[in-house]
């Protein structure tokens, strides 16, 4: 089965084709500037030609028609007809308190989605617009929709209540839900895989550090406790959002610089993290050039970012009762071994110990041979996450079909 990934943002759509059956990608690519002035199309195939295209898109409709146009393109594509599209997979970021598993999506599972805008109102509108026109584009194509909240959904109360009134959390549903859900699944079990283990018979942290940051607690193949929360500004310090922050500090911001709520929220999710403490940079590389150059600023930078997720391994041991294995993924925990030898600094005492030449050469186990705890470097794969879990849905809908079939 072939299956269209597609992760669809305010101005941009990442896409990735996938045969599900083979594990393999297609063709992949990044549709930008929607809406705006010089938007451009990126895609990739999977022999490695690639091309640009630069057009007039104005909206999702147009961006997921041009999308199918390159994969249809005799010199750049990679199928004859639309209809070799078997399905469809969406990223949605939030699932709220309704969708603990990924769906087919239907208009009643639509309403849902619009019913929970307003948990994330950045991310579900993109979402739905890009179901929509898919709707519009391929009808009779199913679609399925797999949520970065879902893996956390299991979360036991003591981990996703805050400590607001009871009726707060009933009214406005107001709790932890966690995200990056795709990931710390996929490297989760990678690792019990690399490992030789039973997935359900471990205790794992999964660090998952790119310009969004957060860890998880997997313990027995389930999430008990994540870093995001009720959106993903709260845990880790990231690329531009501050992550853990004492709730008064915001008021006292507020009130001092009389910032309306929306200006309060830009500065916590914006201009902030990283980019707040150093006054240099969101990217992690940059940060790095500029610590080995003294620069102050970006050293607390660093210090404050490693610290952090120090601290919530430290939490999370204690959380699960002990530790097997410890993962770094994404664009900082896969590429940078100063981040990874930081965090794993003076950690003896919990079964922790890298090997810094493991380390540096980016190896997938980077553990020094006496260390308790296995740590991990692994490549995230959120897209194949959705593609199997949309096959697998899919298979299901056309088994039962088959069924009803043969009964009538
Ligand atoms: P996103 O969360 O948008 O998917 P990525 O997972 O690609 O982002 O991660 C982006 C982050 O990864 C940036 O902070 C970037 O600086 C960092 N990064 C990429 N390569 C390296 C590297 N070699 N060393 C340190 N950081 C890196």
């Amino acid at each position: 089965m072939k299956v269209l990934v597609l992760n669809c943002g305010s101005s941009s759509i990442k896409y990735q084709f996938i045969d599900a059956d083979k594990e393999q990608w297609l063709a992949k690519g990044m549709v930008e500037r929607i809406g705006m002035t010089g938007a451009v199309l990126t895609h990739k195939r999977y022999d490695n030609h690639d091309i640009k295209i630069v057009g007039e898109i104005l909206d999702h409709s147009i961006a997921i028609e041009y999308v199918l146009g390159v994969m249809l393109s005799k010199n750049h594509g990679v199928i004859d007809f639309k209809e070799d599209i078997d399905a469809v997979g969406h990223r949605v970021v939030h699932g709220g308190e309704t969708f603990s598993d990924s769906v087919l999506i239907t208009d009643e599972v639509i309403k849902v989605l619009q019913e929970n805008i307003e948990l994330a109102p950045l991310h579900n509108p993109p979402n739905i617009k890009g179901i929509q026109a898919v709707q519009r584009i391929l009808p009779n194509t199913p679609q399925c929709a797999v949520f970065d909240t879902a893996f956390h959904s299991k979360m036991p109360a003591k981990a996703f209540l805050y400590g607001i009134p009871y009726d707060l959390y009933k009214k406005y549903k107001i709790r932890r839900y966690g995200f990056h859900g795709a990931s710390h699944l996929f490297v989760s079990k990678k690792a019990a895989e690399i490992m030789g283990r039973n997935y359900n018979e471990l205790k794992i942290i999964t660090a998952h550090l790119g310009n969004g940051c957060s860890m998880a607690a997997i313990k027995n193949g389930l999430s008990v406790d994540t870093t995001m929360g009720f959106t993903p500004l709260e845990g880790l310090l990231m690329g531009t959002r501050s992550g853990d922050i004492d709730p008064s500090v915001i008021l006292y911001i507020m009130g001092k610089e009389g910032l309306t709520l929306h200006e309060a929220g830009t500065l916590l999710n914006k201009h902030s993290g990283l980019t707040g403490i150093s006054g240099e940079s969101s990217d992690m590389r940059e940060i790095i050039s500029a610590v080995k150059d003294d620069h102050k600023r970006a050293r607390f930078a660093f210090d404050v970012f490693n610290y952090r997720i120090k601290k919530y391994l430290g939490a999370y041991s204690a959380a699960m009762g002990g530790l097997d294995a410890f993962v770094f993924t994404g664009g900082i925990g896969e590429n940078s071994p100063e981040v990874r030898s930081e965090v794993c600094s003076d950690l003896k005492f919990l079964g922790i110990e890298i090997d810094e030449e493991k380390n540096r050469n980016g190896e997938l186990i980077i553990s020094s041979a006496d260390s308790k705890v296995c740590l991990l470097r692994i490549p995230t794969n959120e897209e194949l996450v959705i593609a199997l879990d949309t096959k697998q849905i899919v298979e299901k809908l056309q088994k039962d079909k088959s069924i009803v079939n043969l009964k009538v």
